[in-house]
């Protein structure tokens, strides 16, 4: 291994929430080299030239994994308010969407990856867009973030505009180039899946083709599915079938399958789903701004094979991107749901580290914080008064009590992307100005009327 000094990063004098097997906790500090970790603890005098963090007193955990995300959207956050998904996507989202081309991607990406890694986000899972796609991936390679991305795959449904019904040989075309191109870039940071919006929107040829190219590729398939009860009677009304039924006719459940939601997950999708590489991804506080409900991790959890991640999903369905915010949310709907205590806060942060590393399909590589595994790390600053706590539980403090604004410093790969709250990948002056200009250039191509 290289010891180029220039390639590595100290970290001192912290306490190190792992998440590793035996959920250690150490204090001490932590030694990068090469984007990997490569000591925690002890670490000896190094280099007097080796580049430094200033994390005494704080608290380093892995680094926070969004399962599933928008980048796309994030230009349109308050631009659908009060909705129920299924007018959510056809009146608003659908339309803007389609009005997307290369500089509106690349700078909705720009503004979702800074809201991200503010508040502590090191790799996301984002379902794409139809157009721009170009655009959404070199804002991520630009940023130094984590990401697995795919296209948004649709052909038709209900509502859909005809701006994002694409043929299905072109969309599925599109999507194989993109991995082509784009699979294991940026050193290793960005992957490419398949990302098939929902049933609705993808006809049967789609599905089989998706299926298709997920065994030709070895590539995983992350779409929508279970979210809400309207979607699942529409779904009877259209198909005539039940949709994981169906699903399961066309393979789809044997591929390594990644959804968003599982509101409606019950004891049926129990029985057909044990054993099979199912992950699920809970999006609680999206589930309840646009009145789906609330899973059911208990029955999720007790499900052999399936691993549970967590995300914000898309600005415009709950209108940040927060993961701290979202861990507190899952911790306290499941203490309503499950009862008290059975629902730990080191399950909840399980959810955005190790758990969600395993339910993306990374947990060799990030989720905790291991020698060998690769540099993602999230550092908190918890001595303010929001966060007082000495005698409580860490993993307490983290979930219930720290908020964004705890955020110090996030590295990614062993590069620090935030440094005492700044960004310093991005350029915050064209931050401060071009989402904005491309938001109004999109509303005025997308011709909607956005009055009521
Ligand atoms: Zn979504």
């Amino acid at each position: 291994m290289a010891t180029d000094p220039a390639q590595r990063l100290l970290l001192r004098d912290a306490t190190v929430v792992t998440m590793d097997p035996d959920h250690r906790v150490v204090t001490g500090d932590l030694l990068v080299e090469d984007g990997a970790i490569r000591a925690i603890g002890h670490v000896p005098e190094v280099d007097e030239h080796t580049p430094k963090l200033d994390t005494s007193g704080m608290v380093i955990i892995p680094g926070l994994i969004q399962g599933h995300v928008h980048l796309g959207q994030s230009l349109f956050r308050g631009l659908a308010e009060d909705r129920p998904l299924l007018s959510w996507l056809a009146d608003r989202i659908w339309p803007l969407e389609a009005a997307h081309n290369h500089d509106s991607a690349y700078w909705s990406a720009m503004l979702g990856l800074a809201d991200m890694m503010l508040s502590g986000t090191t790799t996301i899972q984002d379902i794409g867009i139809v157009h721009g796609m170009q655009g959404l991936l070199q804002a991520v390679r630009d940023t130094g973030m984590r990401a697995i991305a795919g296209k948004c795959l649709m052909d038709g449904g209900h509502g859909v505009p005809a701006g994002l019904a694409e043929d299905h040989r072109q969309a599925l075309a599109a999507a194989e180039s993109l991995y082509t191109q784009w699979h294991r870039s940026a050193d290793g940071r960005i992957s490419i899946n398949l990302c098939p919006r929902f049933i609705l929107s993808c006809s049967q040829p789609l599905w089989e083709g998706c299926v298709e190219l997920a065994h030709r590729l070895d590539a995983a398939i992350h779409t929508h599915l279970l979210e809400t009860p309207a979607e699942a009677q529409a779904v009877l009304e259209v198909l005539g079938r039940e949709q994981m039924a169906y699903l399961d006719d066309l393979g789809v459940l044997d591929t390594k399958l990644c959804i968003a939601h599982g509101v409606c997950f019950d004891r049926e999708h129990q029985e057909l789903l044990a054993g099979r590489p199912l992950s699920v991804i809970h999006c609680p506080s999206t589930n309840l701004k646009l009145g789906s409900g609330i899973a059911d991790l208990a029955r999720l959890a007790a499900t052999p094979g399936v691993t549970v991640g967590l995300g914000t999903d898309g600005a415009p369905c709950n209108n940040d991107h927060d993961q701290l915010e979202e861990l507190r949310i899952a911790a306290l709907l499941q203490q309503y749901k499950q009862g008290t205590g059975k629902f730990a806060a080191r399950d909840a942060l399980a959810l955005a580290t190790i758990e969600g590393a395993r339910a993306i399909g990374l947990a060799d590589q990030i989720g905790s914080i291991e020698v060998g595994k690769r540099a993602d790390l999230t550092i908190l600053d918890l001595r303010g008064p929001a966060t007082f706590g000495p005698h409580s539980s860490i993993y307490n403090r983290i979930v219930y009590a720290a908020a964004r604004d705890c955020v110090r410093h996030v590295v990614i790969d062993g590069r620090p992307v935030v440094v005492d709250r700044k960004l310093t990948t991005m350029d915050c002056e064209a931050l401060g100005r071009r989402p904005a200009e491309e938001l109004n250039l999109l509303l005025a191509r997308a011709d909607i009327d956005m009055s009521h």
